[in-house]
């Protein structure tokens, strides 16, 4: 693309390294900002700057938090004893969407990927095997994608976490192939939390 301006064209090229963006949509998208009011602008970039400058990770769970607690680890009306490991925040969303799961969350921030260099130690695997050894956990649900990235950590974190007496179980791996938890509708998203299984008789086969 031939610019007729260096600004502009450091703008499309901040908004093309955006995932799913080709050069024709940031240009695009930076024309449209231009035409918006001051104000406008300056808000959008705003949230941005906050965004990326406050946020947290929730000490507990690691999710994406405005304070060191997350308002699900805060809650008194969450169940501390069932925990559901997934992958990121994407997933946490859409388990809530579902308005049918009252316990706490585990976010890896990841999964191992060896492939991709991502190792367990890259991930929140230490914090929860921390919780867990710090006891008043029952049951573990890994609620993560039916990919070999997926099934890599649940293995993983079955053998790390089988030596301490909790339920680790999984949910229905049939409604997401190879997909992610985010796609999948609320209702089957929901049915198969509800009826997740242990993980020990996935493996017995
Ligand atoms: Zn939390």
């Amino acid at each position: 693309m031939n610019f007729s301006s260096k600004l502009l064209e450091q703008a499309v090229a901040e908004f093309g390294r955006l995932p799913g963006i080709g050069q024709k949509t940031a240009l695009r998208l930076v024309l449209h900002l231009l035409k918006q009011p001051d104000a406008e602008v300056s808000r959008f970039t705003e949230a941005l700057d906050r965004l990326k400058r406050e946020i947290r990770h929730c000490t507990t769970c690691y999710n994406i938090s405005d304070a060191t607690t997350c308002e699900i680890c805060a809650s008194a009306k969450r169940g501390n004893g069932l925990i559901c490991v997934v992958e990121d925040t994407r997933d946490v969303m859409a388990i809530e969407n579902t308005n049918q799961y009252h316990g706490v969350y585990h976010v890896l921030g990841g999964l191992i990927s060896p492939m991709d260099g991502i190792g367990p130690s890259d991930l929140q695997i230490d914090s929860l095997i921390r919780r867990v050894e710090e006891g008043g956990v029952q049951e573990i649900i890994l609620a993560l994608s039916a990919t070999m990235e997926g099934d890599t950590t649940i293995f993983y974190l079955y053998k790390k976490l089988k030596g301490f007496g909790v339920q680790i179980s999984t949910i229905a791996r049939g409604i997401a192939f190879g997909g992610e938890l985010e796609y999948v509708d609320e209702v089957t998203l929901g049915r198969s939390i509800a009826t997740r299984v242990p993980y020990e008789r996935n493996i017995a086969s």
